[in-house]
């Protein structure tokens, strides 16, 4: 950056939750990487996910501080602790749904500690997360633009407004019957169980309340920071800001800044796993033998889909890494999640990573093949990052519309045939039988199909790295908005 521009200081405020913390944490650091200043805010159980981010950044040059304000759990009526969507998930009690209200209420009260924080530093701007729609007006009363980060990409952003413009869904007869996403370009097609449920009811809640207030606040706000990149999804992009009219900036993939094995490492969360010991196993595989498993920060299975899913894999007849979100706990007690003698069995060949995996480290070395996913973005837009194929297992949120993103879009990938939606918090609704896990691994990992998916992946993977370096799409975007950002300063 020209030294001529004055340096700017952004706020980043992310939602507390790993799926929106990490992408806010690579966005601060690219920020920071670009000569800006830059202060991430959280809440105190939070903090000590940045710290090796905040430290990371020190040792290579970069501005980037801490602000970390109170998060009211006591008069929200929550646990001591409970400041992430982590602590609630977890759980998986008949009571997560109402903690989950509780938690949104919290995050609510965070206004005030926010106003104090904008007034004592006057940032330039302020990144804040989709959820907060009252930072729009809070940093407003500073003069202060705010830019929404939704975590979603165009794709999604522009399926979820056709759906509430159209409302297609409520002119099919069954749940089951498919519809096409009118306005939305490319025919996609979906059904009202892939739906989340407060789109299918007309009742107000707390949560359809904090979206509509979220879709106001984000046409007041300065627009709209978007963890893509032009070339994965150029008519979507088009469609966001021509037809739907909003300012947009693409300037992802965020994950790609991190480039050595320990930032690569430590996103988010301590892995259960060390690094280096992961790296053995995975250097001693052949190159695109691997499929890695591993479902996102929040999706909670059951015993008995955890054993199909060991059957299905171990019937597959594919080397893997599974990722399994146990707690201590449950490592204390029985593991009635695995067929008997399987660890035994699968020694060698199969990996399982109980806790939490150093995600972007495993899908970028070239032993991995295959990502059996989610189709959280984050997660997929890693996938299309490492340039691998994916079975596609979506579960809440948006994920079903990025599953066809994947399989019709892009081609990359093969849907495991979920179709029902479950809630973010609560444990998952539908069961995926063993046959059909081990078809669909099979169909990314072997065969001619797999071969051309896999090689549109990887063009995908190069047109990721392309979009990020000098002169790239997101590259290019990225300046445009930090140039806009410091014009509005003079
Ligand atoms: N992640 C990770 N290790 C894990 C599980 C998840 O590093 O064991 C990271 C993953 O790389 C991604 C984020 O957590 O950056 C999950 O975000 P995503 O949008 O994919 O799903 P969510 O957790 O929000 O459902």
């Amino acid at each position: 950056m020209s030294s001529e521009i004055p340096q700017l200081h952004i706020f980043f405020f992310p939602f507390m939750a790993h799926g929106h913390m990490i992408p806010i944490a690579d966005m601060a650091k690219l920020f920071g990487t670009r000569g800006v200043k830059t202060s991430l805010i959280t809440t105190p159980s939070n903090a000590p996910l940045f710290s090796k981010t905040i430290q990371r950044s020190k040792d290579l040059g970069i501005q980037m501080d801490l602000k970390i304000i109170k998060f009211p759990y006591v008069e929200a009526g929550l646990p001591e602790g409970c400041e992430n969507v982590d602590t609630i998930t977890t759980g998986v009690t008949t009571t997560s749904k109402d903690m989950a209200i509780k938690f949104l209420k919290a995050t609510a009260m965070l206004k005030e500690p926010l106003e104090q924080l904008l007034r004592e530093c006057k940032p330039d701007c302020l990144v804040a997360d989709v959820f907060f729609p009252w930072t729009t007006d809070a940093a407003a009363k500073f003069g202060i633009p705010r830019l929404v980060f939704h975590g979603m990409n165009f794709f999604s952003l522009c399926t979820t407004a056709c759906m509430t413009i159209y409302e297609p869904h409520k002119q099919v007869s069954s749940d089951a019957e498919p519809f096409v996403v009118p306005g939305l370009p490319g025919d996609i097609k979906l059904t009202r169980k892939q739906l989340p449920d407060f789109m299918k009811s007309n009742e107000e809640t707390d949560f359809t309340k904090m979206l509509k207030d979220s879709k106001e606040a984000e046409l007041n706000s300065y627009g709209v920071v978007v963890n893509s990149f032009y070339e994965l999804e150029p008519a979507y992009a088009d469609y966001y800001r021509n037809v739907l009219g909003r300012r947009a900036w693409h300037i992802g993939p965020l994950s790609l800044c991190n480039r050595n094995v320990e930032d690569m490492a430590f996103r988010g969360k301590q892995a259960s796993i060390d690094e280096n010991e992961c790296l053995k196993w995975l250097n001693s595989k052949k190159p695109n033998s691997v499929v890695y498993i591993c479902f996102g920060s929040v999706a909670n299975f059951n015993s008995d889909q955890l054993m199909e899913i060991a059957m299905g894999l171990e019937a597959s007849e594919q080397e893997f890494i599974w990722v399994v979100r146990k707690d201590k706990k449950d490592q204390e007690e029985k593991e009635d999640w695995l067929p008997e003698g399987f660890e035994k069995r699968m020694e060698g060949k199969g990996l399982i990573i109980r806790g939490w995996a150093p995600q972007v480290l495993i899908l970028e070395h070239e032993a991995v093949g295959g990502f059996v996913t989610h189709c959280g973005w984050n997660s997929t837009l890693e996938g299309v990052a490492a340039g691998v194929s994916m079975v596609a297992w979506p579960i809440s949120a948006e994920q079903f519309y990025n599953e066809k993103l994947v399989t019709q879009v892009l081609k990359i990938g093969v849907s495991v045939g979920v179709q029902q939606w479950s809630r973010p918090v609560e444990l998952v609704r539908d069961f995926v039988k063993r046959d059909a896990i081990e078809k669909a691994v099979k169909e990314v990992m072997v065969g001619d199909r797999a071969e051309e998916m896999r090689s549109r992946a990887k063009e995908l993977g190069e047109m990721a790295r392309r979009a990020v370096e000098k002169e790239g799409s997101s590259y290019s975007d990225f300046n445009a908005l930090i140039e806009e950002l410091s014009l509005r300063r003079n």
